[in-house]
């Protein structure tokens, strides 16, 4: 496995001014397998005033050419996407397909999709009598998870590029590997020193130093609400632009013309996929009463299809492994039905949960208000869809959720009444140009597609 002893600032790889390191583990079986530097405070200072450097040219560089840059960070990734998929595997314990396909697939369409909305944008428009230009909002810190490690780094990174601005990046500790590689790509592809940083290291030390840094403009952070809550404190205070994309609680809302073995079977694949760790996977599932028995019967064999070690990856560590195990115990304990798994350790050695599916879950449940962020589905009943659009709202989160129906109208007239971000009609399908993000205690912001990247934009009236 690739590793650096060193991170990547103002374009030349250094070693961390303190001397400390990190352990990555392989979450398959628990073994080291590498170990990077474990940034300080002053390593994320000297990224950052490397960063500010940078940003005068950059911002100053035709959108065209930043438009061609990006084009080259595409097509160093398509290039090196085995190797960023054996990565992810190996940091993350997704199984190989998967991280093909989803690890390495998705932030290669998102790259690309800058690629072209740099060239293509209006940094300049007329309004009247103004001119309004659209200018970069300067250096950015990002603070990235390790859950989809390259697709968080890249929905930042990519937009903030396009915009002008420049970036330091501190990514999770469990998965810098990927971020290393991310790193090679973007200095193999002839982005200038000091557009991208890497500062690798722990989240209370260098996450906190970047977030809590004056050289930067904007922080934008993807993680844990908890995090986000103390990054959005520290932004406020600086009066310092913030964007925080945090947990979700998605609800699968099945109504009664749907397709139901389809709903289900698609339901419980959102679920199981990344086994669990995705910050909007439909982890309940709203059923009509009537046919609640059905629905149950149907996730539950779905389920027991993901075995764990095949189908079915490790969680990222033993922390989540326990924290996950500890959510169906509580499940258990609050009189929810198990119908599939449950918390015992499925293998011996890795960080791997069991494929659960609970039934008889109601909405005031723990497993159905906390984000378990595990391989873990509750499925829920509702009376009519006054019952369900209250169930599927009664969270404080609201980042993604789905609606099926016979009448692909039906399932859209019921989505408008869904406090989320984001809704998959039918199913859906992947749109890398769609902007993603949470309603209430989700997050504040859009990432991908044009209104990710206005993020990263302020905007100046000229009154002529
Ligand atoms: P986390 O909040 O613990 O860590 C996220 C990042 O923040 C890491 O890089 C970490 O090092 C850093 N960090 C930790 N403490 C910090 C601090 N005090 N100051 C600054 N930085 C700090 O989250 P996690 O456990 O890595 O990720 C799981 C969470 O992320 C879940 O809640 C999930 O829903 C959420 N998530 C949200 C989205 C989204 O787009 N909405 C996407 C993926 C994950």
């Amino acid at each position: 496995m690739k590793q650096h002893d060193a991170m990547y600032i103002d374009g030349s790889w250094r070693p961390a001014q303190g001397g400390g390191t990190i352990e990555v583990v392989d979450p398959a079986d628990g073994q080291v397998i590498a170990t990077v530097p474990a940034g300080s405070a002053e390593d994320v200072d000297a990224a950052v005033r490397a960063a500010r450097a940078a940003l005068p040219a950059w911002s100053a560089t035709p959108p065209q050419e930043r438009a061609a840059r990006l084009a080259a960070l595409r097509d160093q990734l398509v290039a090196r996407a085995d190797e960023i998929a054996a990565t992810v595997t190996a940091e993350l314990g997704a199984p190989p397909a998967f991280s093909k396909a989803v690890h390495a697939g998705v932030p290669i369409a998102v790259c690309g999709s800058y690629a072209e909305l740099a060239a293509a944008y209006a940094f300049e428009e007329k309004i009247r009598n103004s001119t309004v230009l659209h200018e970069p909002v300067g250096v950015v810190g990002a603070i990235t998870p390790w859950n989809y490690p390259l697709h968080q780094v890249v929905a930042k990174v990519a937009p903030a590029l396009a915009a002008g601005c420049t970036v330091v990046l501190k990514p999770a500790e469990d998965t810098p590997l990927v971020a290393q590689l991310f790193a090679e790509c973007v200095d193999a592809a002839g982005i200038p020193a000091g557009v991208f940083n890497l500062v690798t290291g722990l989240g209370p030390v260098a996450g906190q130093a970047l977030a809590a840094h004056d050289g930067i403009d904007l922080v934008s952070f993807t993680g844990s609400t908890a995090v986000g809550r103390k990054i959005g404190a520290l932004a406020g205070a600086a009066v310092k632009r913030v964007a925080l994309e945090l947990g979700g609680k998605s609800a699968n809302v099945i109504l009664p013309s749907a397709d139901l073995a389809k709903a289900v079977a698609v339901g419980v694949a959102n679920v199981m996929a990344n086994s669990g760790q995705t910050c909007s996977a439909w982890t309940r599932m709203l059923v009509h009463r009537d046919r609640y028995d059905e629905a149950v019967e149907l996730a539950a064999a779905a389920a027991a299809t993901y075995v764990p070690g095949e189908k079915l990856g490790p969680l990222v560590n033993a922390a989540q492994q326990d924290r996950v195990r500890g959510y169906i115990e509580r499940g258990v304990a609050e009189g929810a039905r198990l119908v599939a798994g449950g918390p015992e350790a499925p293998l011996e050695a890795g960080f791997y949960v069991r494929p659960t599916v609970f039934a008889d879950v109601t909405p005031e449940m723990t497993i159905a208000q906390e984000e378990i962020f595990g391989p873990v589905l509750s499925i829920l009943a509702y009376e009519d869809e006054d019952d369900a659009a209250r169930i599927a709202n009664g969270t404080v989160y609201g980042l993604a959720g789905a609606v099926w129906a016979g009448d692909e109208a039906e399932a859209v007239a019921f989505a408008r009444r869904l406090e989320t971000g984001q809704v998959d009609i039918n199913g859906g399908r992947f749109n890398p140009l769609a902007p993603f993000g949470g309603y209430k205690q989700s997050g504040v912001g859009r990432e991908l597609g044009r209104h990710g990247l206005t993020e990263y934009l302020q905007t100046k009236s000229l009154q002529l």
